[in-house]
């Protein structure tokens, strides 16, 4: 299958991704953020110390969970050393211990750790996915990186739509990703003005997911306390009512 390598291809090949496994083939396949590519490459050659005898896997990270999903976990992009190290998304790094952790507490991961893409995880009624699908530096996406890589967010949420109900942004920038999608996948038009993010956020439209708000599970946040695991539980707790998952 060919590579994507400018944003009409990436508009194309998403497009035509007939299920979520062709659309993980076609992201991993992307190369239409030159700077991107250059850094994820970058973090590769070079590895974080503790990791230099481990393969970088050093390409876009795609979503992981059930194909069903009925709760969707939408974060920022890859970190640089997790999800672009170990290829899964929050796999190997210490925002992926939080998350998981909190996710297998609530019943929606058979086990509370991530550390490999081989590690036996498996994610119940739950989908996790990013905005961006490549580590950027600084974890700042530009704007036009954003929007080059939505195509692949959209066309994930377009595969699930069935069955999503609940949608958790973390952060930010996660919840302003979610507006476009809401236009692209279910031909909404998103409100205006739109609702303001914050931890405990929740904004509900006709026939589309409740959209839940989330502080992103960053260290800046857990070890700051701005984020503790009651919160998380808290979150969890209602996405899963609103969706219906016991
Ligand atoms: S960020 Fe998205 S669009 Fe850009 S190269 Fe990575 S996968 Fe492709």
């Amino acid at each position: 299958m060919a590579e994507s390598r400018t944003p009409a291809e990436v508009v194309a090949r998403a497009a035509r991704a007939t299920d979520l496994a062709d659309l993980d083939a076609g992201v991993v396949d992307c190369f239409a953020c030159p700077r991107l590519v250059d850094w994820r490459e970058e973090v590769a050659r070079t590895k974080r110390a503790a990791f230099r005898d481990q393969e970088y896997w050093g390409r876009p990270v795609p979503g992981m969970g059930d194909p069903a999903a009925r709760i969707a976990i939408l974060g920022l992009a890859p970190a640089a050393h997790g999800g672009n190290r170990t290829g899964r998304i929050f796999t190997g790094d210490r925002s992926g211990d939080v998350l998981f952790a909190a996710l297998h507490r609530a019943g929606l991961a058979n086990q509370p750790t991530s550390v490999s893409a081989t590690d036996g995880l498996a994610l119940r009624a739950t989908r996790i996915f990013s905005a961006v699908r490549c580590a950027p530096p600084d974890n700042k996406p530009t704007p036009g990186e954003r929007d080059t890589c939505a195509p692949w967010l959209h066309r994930e949420v377009e595969l699930i739509r069935p069955t999503l109900r609940v949608v958790v942004a973390l952060g930010a920038f996660a919840w302003a990703a979610w507006w476009p999608a809401l236009r692209a996948a279910y031909g909404v038009r998103p409100p205006s003005p739109r609702p303001s993010f914050g931890h405990g956020a929740h904004w509900s439209g006709t026939a589309v997911p409740e959209l839940l708000g989330c502080y992103h599970v960053s260290q800046q946040n857990t070890f700051t306390g701005r984020l503790t695991p009651e919160m998380l539980d808290d979150v969890f707790a209602r996405a899963k009512q609103l969706a219906g998952v016991d």
